[in-house]
């Protein structure tokens, strides 16, 4: 049987209607329904899931090439499905008795899907829930301020943390939460200076559901945490810097060859600054796709090392978006500045990336406790 094509050749479709709707979605601040409808409609939403739940089975290297290839046409709708994959991962680790059909819905489209992790009580510390979870019979109430989720009010199940229903110190419970729970709302509005279609608002969580819902067992959510949810969402979010990076240096140098002073008869690419800038843009970019291939590979066949790059790859990528973007925006000038060009959207999106949970600094800080042999808790 031949292999299925690497990326998958739906992609390129999806990508031309993120690039079609992209600027819109900005300038709107509106959920990118196009592309996600166009996601749901490509099979890209079971992209790692297993083919026995109707997933492409697919692994980390793709993943990471799916995510760079949309965060280059639209940083919300690549954002938007990272946060699919990375509650479909999750859920894939344990799959939820009582929600039977949740992984073929996942994997086929019928069901995009988010992560509501982080809370007001302990902000980017999404591994510390404050929040409540306590058993009722065959039930569990759950009760959060969730501070910030992705696709909210667009997501059709959300899969929630919580303190956990053991009651001891420190552990977190999971739970798939389908949209229409009631008690379930949004609580507040987004307006973020970049990722304007996330539609990342709040949430209030005061609902009861089967504890059949629950992913995994009980007190079992901060070791999934740790080894399902890391790896994944930061491969995705480094691979989202990298691709909203590599789309401003590519938007940068069709600018700089492109744009004329007509008075010398030349393009900007003629000035030796202008090169220089983009010959450290693209390098740059380069380096983080290498780390970022390197780390996917890691994650695919994990070693001693491989919690050393998950740790690193965001925080390196999140940082050389912001020090990239900006280099964008000096080398177009004016013509950046003023929105002639795509590039103060990747500019601005980009910022997102290092304040996401975890965020670079505490990242940091843990790549220096594992290296140097301490606990990162
Ligand atoms: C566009 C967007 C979408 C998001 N989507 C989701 C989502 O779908 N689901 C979800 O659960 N969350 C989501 N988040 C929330 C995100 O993961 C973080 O929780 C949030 O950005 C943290 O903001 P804060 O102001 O609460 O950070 P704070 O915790 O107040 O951090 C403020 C500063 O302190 C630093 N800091 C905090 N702790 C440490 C540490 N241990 N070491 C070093 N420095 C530290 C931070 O790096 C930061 O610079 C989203 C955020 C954004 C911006």
């Amino acid at each position: 049987m031949a292999a299925d094509p690497l990326p998958p050749d739906s992609l390129p479709d999806v990508v031309a209607v993120a690039t079609a709707h992209a600027e819109r979605v900005d300038t709107d601040g509106v959920f990118p329904s196009e592309a996600v409808a166009a996601l749901r409609d490509s099979g890209l939403m079971g992209l790692v899931l297993p083919r026995e739940v109707g997933g492409m089975g697919k692994g980390p290297i793709e993943f990471t090439e799916v995510v760079c290839a949309l965060a280059a046409a639209c940083g919300s709708t690549a954002m938007i499905y990272l946060m699919h994959v990375a509650a479909a991962v999750t859920a894939a680790s344990a799959p939820p008795p009582g929600l039977p059909d949740l992984m073929s819905d996942m994997a086929t489209g019928k069901s995009l899907g988010t992560l509501a992790f982080s809370e007001k009580g302990s902000r980017s510390h999404f591994w510390a829930p404050v929040s409540k979870a306590v058993a009722a019979g065959d039930d569990v109430t759950v009760t959060a301020a969730k501070s910030w989720v992705t696709s909210a009010g667009h997501a059709d199940v959300y899969v929630v943390s919580s303190g956990s229903t053991s009651g001891e110190a420190g552990a977190v419970d999971m739970f798939a939460v389908p949209a229409g729970t009631p008690g379930l709302e949004i609580s507040g509005t987004f307006t973020g200076l970049g990722l304007r279609g996330n539609a990342s608002t709040p949430m209030s969580v005061d609902i009861r559901l089967p504890a059949s819902y629950r992913i995994g067992a009980e007190a079992s959510g901060f070791g999934t945490m740790m080894q399902v949810v890391l790896p994944w969402f930061n491969l995705g979010n480094a691979s989202v810097s990298t691709g909203l990076a590599a789309g401003a240096t590519t938007a940068a140098i069709e600018h700089v060859r492109s744009a004329r002073l007509q008075h010398l008869g030349e393009s900007l690419a003629d000035l030796p600054t202008i090169r220089a800038q983009i010959a450290r843009m693209g390098i740059a970019v380069a380096t983080q796709k290498a780390y970022l291939a390197h780390t996917a590979q890691s994650v695919s066949s994990p070693d001693e090392s491989t919690l050393h790059h998950v740790l690193g790859v965001k925080a390196s990528a999140n940082d050389a978006a912001l020090t990239i973007t900006d280099s964008a925006m000096r080398v177009c000038g004016g013509a950046a500045f003023s929105k002639h060009l795509p590039i103060e959207r990747a500019f601005r999106d980009a910022r997102a990336g290092s304040v996401m949970a975890p965020t670079a600094d505490a990242l940091y800080d843990f790549y220096g406790r594992a290296v140097t042999g301490l606990p990162l808790f």
